[in-house]
C-alpha cells in the first residue's frame, strides 16, 4: 500500500482522509498532543487494523475521539457530573476520561475492558476530520508500538509508511506528549497517565485532590493488576539504552565522566557547561520549561537513534505540572533505569 501524504490546510485533503476513514482505512491525524492513528471506532475490522499496523499488544485499549462533548454521551453508560465539569473546563483539549462503555461500542476498542477512554481533541484539523468523517475515531499514537510517539508527519512515515492509507500533515504538535488519562469510574478521580493537562489543573477545577496511580512513577510488577494496560510496557523508547539521572548538574557531569555514554540529553541551559567540561561527549538539549520539554521530548528521542548513540544519560525533569508527564515518558523510555547521583 502507498501511504498518501495529505495536507491538513487543504479542505479537499481533509475530505479525502474522511472518505478513507469511512471506507474502513487507517489515517494518521494531527492532534495537539501527538499524531494519532485513526480508524472508525464503530467498525471492528477497521479498529483491528490499528493493532496490526502498530504491532500493538491486544490487551492495550484505544482512546476514542469525538468532535463534540455531546457525541461522547451515547458511547458511555453514564457521563457523571465530575466528567461534565472537567469537560466544560478542558474540552476540547488533552484530557481523556475513562467511563463505562455502552454496549454497542465494539469491545476491541477497549481491548475487552468494560470501560472506554474518550476525548475531544483541540487541534482544528482533528476536529475538521472528525466532523467530516462523522463517526467517532479510535486513535492511539501513530507510532510503531513501543517507539517514541510521533510529533511530526515524518515520524509517522518513518514508522508506518506502506502500512496505513494516509497521513494528514499539519506540522509539529503543540503539546508534544499524550493526553492526561483520568479514570472517572469510581468516587475519587484516578490519574492513570499524566499528560497535557496537569494534576494541579484538574484539582483546581474539581476542588478536591485526584488520586495518582502508583504506576505513573514506578514499574508495575509482572503479576500486579494494571488499571491502564498501556502503563506496564517499556514504551516511548529509542533503540539506545537510556538512563535517567536524578541530581545536580555537576554530579551529573561527574557521573557522565565515569560512565562514558555515547551521548547526553540535558536541559538547554546545561548545554554550554556540559560541552566545555565534557568535550568528548555529545549532548542534546530538550528545553528548560516543562512545556518546552514536552514539545521536544519525542523528537529528541528519535534523534538519539538517528545519531547512532547506543547509550545515553538523561537529566531528570522536575515532576510537577506538565513535568510529571515528561518524567513518566522518560522513565518508560529508559525501561525504568533510574539513578540518583
Ligand atoms: P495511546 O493512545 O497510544 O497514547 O494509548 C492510550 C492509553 O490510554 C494507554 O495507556 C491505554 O492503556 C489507556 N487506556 C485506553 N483505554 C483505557 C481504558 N478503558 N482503561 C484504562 N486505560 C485506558
Ligand atoms: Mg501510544
Amino acid at each position: 500500500m502507498t501511504t498518501l501524504r495529505l495536507n491538513a490546510s487543504i479542505p479537499a485533503d481533509i475530505a479525502r482522509a474522511a472518505a478513507l476513514l469511512r471506507a474502513g482505512e487507517l489515517v494518521a491525524m494531527p492532534t495537539e498532543t501527538v499524531y494519532g492513528l485513526a480508524a472508525n471506532a464503530l467498525a471492528p475490522a477497521a479498529v483491528a487494523k490499528i493493532f496490526a499496523a502498530k504491532g500493538r499488544p491486544q490487551d492495550n485499549p484505544l482512546i476514542v475521539h469525538v468532535a463534540e462533548a455531546s457525541q461522547a454521551l451515547p458511547l458511555v453508560k453514564a457521563f457523571p457530573f465530575t466528567a461534565q465539569r472537567l469537560a466544560d473546563a478542558f474540552w476540547p483539549g488533552p484530557l481523556t476520561f475513562i467511563l463505562q462503555r455502552e454496549g454497542h461500542v465494539p469491545k476491541i476498542v477497549s481491548a475487552g475492558l468494560s470501560t472506554l477512554a474518550l476525548r475531544v481533541p483541540a487541534h482544528p484539523a482533528a476536529r475538521a476530520l472528525l466532523r467530516e468523517a462523522n463517526v467517532p475515531l479510535a486513535a492511539p499514537s501513530a507510532n510503531r508500538s513501543g517507539s517514541p510517539s510521533p510529533t511530526l508527519a515524518s515520524h509517522v512515515l518513518n514508522d508506518l509508511n506502506g502500512k496505513i492509507a494516509a497521513v494528514l500533515d499539519a506540522g509539529p504538535c503543540a503539546v508534544g506528549i499524550e493526553s492526561t488519562v483520568l479514570d472517572l469510574t469510581s468516587e475519587i478521580p484516578l490519574l492513570l497517565r499524566p499528560g497535557g493537562i496537569s494534576a494541579e489543573q484538574l484539582e483546581k477545577v474539581l476542588g478536591q485532590p485526584v488520586a495518582i496511580s502508583p504506576a505513573i512513577a514506578h514499574a508495575i510488577e509482572n503479576d500486579a493488576p494494571t488499571p491502564s494496560p498501556g502503563m506496564k510496557y517499556k514504551h516511548y523508547a529509542p533503540r539506545a539504552e537510556l538512563t535517567l539521572v536524578q541530581g545536580g548538574l555537576q554530579a551529573f557531569i561527574a557521573y557522565a565522566e565515569q560512565e562514558q555514554p555515547d551521548g547526553l540529553l540535558v536541559f538547554d541551559a546545561d548545554v554550554s557547561t556540559v560541552n566545555c567540561q565534557l568535550s568528548t561527549v555529545n549532548c542534546l538539549g530538550y528545553g528548560d520549561s516543562p512545556e518546552e520539554q514536552a514539545r521536544r521530548l519525542f523528537a529528541r528521542l528519535r534523534e538519539i537513534d538517528e545519531l547512532g548513540w547506543r547509550t545515553a544519560l538523561v537529566r531528570c525533569p522536575a515532576k510537577e505540572g506538565l513535568g510529571l508527564g515528561v518524567y513518566n515518558r522518560l522513565l518508560r523510555a529508559s525501561a525504568f533505569r533510574e539513578v540518583s547521583v
